[in-house]
This record gives structure tokens, C-alpha cells and sequence, in this order.
């Protein structure tokens, strides 16, 4: 018997490092160029606002195949040259194949098993689905008290647990992910220290927390989570409230969390892409524009999506979060 979050974390930590995880699913940055690109130039802007520093850090959690990256790379260094001979790259990644993919799209990245070893300094940030990546604790209410989710032998089992502080009726389902608020007080406790701004995009709920919301998905199409551990991508929606929580506790500024398609648009994502499809023949240049569509409809990665900044507060409110 296993609790929910040991399981979880084995699985994915063995999913990760076996399997090429674009064969289940598929982010924002591999649907459409500019999304890494008007990142990037975010990026750039923020930079100008924290005075230039030189060098500063542009870090992503989760880099998957690098191409939110190297799309962002390439719209700065045509954009923002300054701010592109200033950054140094450091990418945080766990899986020895993905960050084979990475180097061969982003040579000369620093790579780190986790935000603690990252150099000091002002730093710049960012994660798309990387805090869903995270393993999660579940609870269920019970007539006698709060239980916690084991795992055992491809089934869930429950044990009495120390009771969360929660009102709750009988059998509702409440998730904990105890490394993405550790991971949002390192980096909140960062960037208040030493100056910068952060974005975590992901998909979940912008203030209640999630019930239970673990998935798994194997060959793009949803499989049960507990039965071959290591074969499918489990994720877990991202509690934002408790994301944002505890970064304030840390001494962050925190912008948002906004729907995807509102940040993108006001980052001109739309524009950005017209000009694009303009200069494509024209069948490519139709693809281009339902790929962005996809990410910014409200019913679509648009709505499900939400996009959270952190930064020193005298960066609040960030570029994209100021109505
Ligand atoms: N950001 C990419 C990939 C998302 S998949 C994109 O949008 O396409 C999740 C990524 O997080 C993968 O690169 C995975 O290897 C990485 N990851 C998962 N758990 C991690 C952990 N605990 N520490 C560091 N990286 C992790």
C-alpha cells in the first residue's frame, strides 16, 4: 500500500523518463508558435521594468521539448537583442530524456533537478503544465472523520487520517498538492529576495479547490490512474487559490490568476499570429489561425487554462494583468 502522492510521483517520475509524452498529450507550445514567442517578449518587457539587470536568469520548470523555449529565444533575439545577450538559460527538468530533447533545441541551457540550485540573482520564469505534473494528497470525508487515498494493487484504500481543517459532507473528495506550494514559496521567497517575476499557466479552477481531479491519459485518450503506474501521464488540476496563498506568504506580489485566452490576448497573440498567416500560402496560414484560436477561446485551452504571475512587488501588476 502506497499513499496517493508516493504512487503518483513514482509513476510519472517513471513515465517521464521512458515515454515521449507527446504521444498522449499536447501543450500550448506545440500547438502554436507564438505562444512561446509573445512569452518570450513578456519576458523581455518585465526585464526592462526591473531596470535591465545584467546577467539575469530566464528559467522554465518543465521544459518538455523545449519549444516554448526556443520559440521564445527566437522572438527575443530579433525583438529584444539586448535582453537577449543578458539572459542565461537554466531549465528544470527531472527526466534524463527529456533534457536530451532540450539541449539539442537550446544549446548552451544550464540544467537543475529542482529551483534550489539556480544561481542568485533576478530571475524570470516560466511553467506551462508543470505544477499539474506534481503529485497530489487526497481526502474523503467519511461519516467518522477525514480518510486518506491509498493505493493498493491498482485500487484505492483508505486509511484514517489527521482530519484537514474543512467542513465538508459526506464523501466529497478534497486534493492537496504539497510540492507545488513548496514550489510557489521557494520561488515567491526568490523573487522577493532578489527581484524578478514569475508565470505559471496551468489548467484548474481560478479560486475553489479542486475535488479530485486526478487523471490519467495514455495514447490521447483518459485511462484509469492506478493501474499501470509509469504507462499513462497523470496529472491533477492546479489549485491556484492555494498556489497564490503561498506565495503571498513569502512576500510576492500575485497578479491574477487570469483565463489563458484574456492574457494572451492582451499579450497580442492574436495580432501576432495574423501577421504570421498573412506571409504563409495559404492552407498553412489558416492552421496557424485555428491553432491560436484554440488557445484562447473561452471554451477551449482559452477558459480551461489560467495564467498566475508572481514578482517583487514593485513589478505589480505585470504586463498582461492590469485590466
Ligand atoms: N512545459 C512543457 C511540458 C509539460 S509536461 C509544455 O508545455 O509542452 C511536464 C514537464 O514537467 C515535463 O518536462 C516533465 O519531465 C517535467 N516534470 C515533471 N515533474 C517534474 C519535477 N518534479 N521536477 C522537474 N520537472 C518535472
Amino acid at each position: 500500500m502506497e499513499r496517493l502522492d508516493a504512487f503518483m510521483a513514482r509513476a510519472n517520475a517513471a513515465y517521464y523518463a521512458n515515454h515521449d509524452p507527446f504521444a498522449d498529450f499536447t501543450t500550448s507550445p506545440e500547438i502554436c508558435q507564438a505562444f512561446g514567442e509573445v512569452l518570450g517578449l513578456w519576458a523581455a518587457v518585465c526585464w526592462q521594468a526591473m531596470g535591465a539587470p545584467e546577467p539575469v536568469l530566464l528559467a522554465e520548470a518543465g521544459p518538455g521539448r523545449g519549444t516554448l523555449m526556443a520559440d521564445a529565444l527566437r522572438a527575443t533575439s530579433r525583438a529584444a537583442p539586448t535582453f537577449a545577450s543578458a539572459l542565461r538559460l537554466h531549465l528544470i527538468e527531472t527526466s534524463p530524456r527529456l533534457r536530451a530533447e532540450q539541449a539539442r533545441r537550446l544549446p548552451g541551457a544550464t540544467w537543475h533537478e529542482s529551483l534550489e540550485t539556480l544561481p542568485v540573482g533576478p530571475l524570470l520564469l516560466l511553467a506551462n503544465e508543470f505544477l499539474d505534473a506534481l503529485p497530489v494528497r487526497q481526502f474523503v470525508r467519511r461519516p467518522e472523520g477525514w480518510r486518506e487515498r491509498f493505493v493498493a494493487e491498482g485500487a484505492f484504500a483508505e486509511q484514517t487520517a489527521p482530519a484537514p481543517d474543512l467542513d465538508a459532507p459526506d464523501g466529497a473528495v478534497v486534493e492537496v498538492c504539497e510540492p507545488a506550494r513548496a514550489f510557489a514559496a521557494r520561488l515567491a521567497a526568490r523573487l522577493a529576495g532578489s527581484g524578478g517575476a514569475a508565470l505559471l499557466i496551468d489548467y484548474g479552477p481560478a479560486s475553489r479547490a479542486p475535488g479530485d481531479s486526478l487523471q490519467a491519459l495514455r495514447g490521447r485518450k483518459p485511462a484509469d490512474p492506478l493501474v499501470a503506474p509509469g504507462e499513462a501521464d497523470l496529472t491533477a488540476h492546479v489549485d491556484f487559490a492555494a498556489v497564490a496563498e503561498a506565495a503571498r506568504a513569502q512576500g510576492a506580489a500575485v497578479c491574477g490568476p487570469l483565463p489563458q485566452g484574456v492574457f494572451l490576448a492582451r499579450l497580442g497573440l492574436a495580432r501576432r499570429v495574423e501577421r504570421l498567416a498573412q506571409a504563409r500560402p495559404p492552407a498553412e496560414g489558416q492552421a496557424l489561425l485555428a491553432s491560436a484560436r484554440r488557445l484562447m477561446e473561452p471554451h477551449a485551452m482559452g477558459g480551461l487554462f489560467k495564467v498566475l504571475g508572481l514578482c517583487h512587488p514593485s513589478l505589480s501588476p505585470l504586463p498582461g494583468f492590469a485590466a
